[in-house]
């Protein structure tokens, strides 16, 4: 895989801040509905408790994705700053501009994502 031009990376590191804020808003919403569907289970009623504790699990996992994300986003950051940004964690061969213009904060190549 062919390592990134100084612009690609760039370009890429403007990315992973503006995924870094939107991670974190997409993130507090997610918590918040997560929250939202205790109360509505305690205090409203309406939904029955398997709807309730199937959309309570549904509003976790996505929590826990976006908290991956945002992890990994954040490790791509200090990528940045150390300057090794763009390199497989694993195996530290380049990941290819292609797999980071799709998701810049991808910590491994497509092998080692496997
Ligand atoms: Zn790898």
């Amino acid at each position: 895989m062919q390592e990134l031009t100084p612009e690609q990376s760039q370009q890429l590191q403007t990315r992973l801040h503006e995924l870094l804020s939107s991670l974190q808003q997409q993130l507090e919403a997610a918590a918040e509905g997560a929250r939202t569907v205790q109360l509505d289970q305690s205090s409203v009623g309406r939904l029955s408790r398997m709807d309730a504790m199937q959309q309570q699990a549904m509003a976790q996992a996505t929590v826990r994705k976006l908290e991956l994300r945002l992890q990994q986003c954040r490790a791509a950051l200090t990528a940045c700053e150390r300057g090794d940004y763009g390199n497989c964690r694993r195996c530290e061969e380049p990941i290819g501009y292609r797999r980071l213009s799709a998701r810049p904060e991808a910590p491994f190549c497509v092998g080692c994502q496997r």
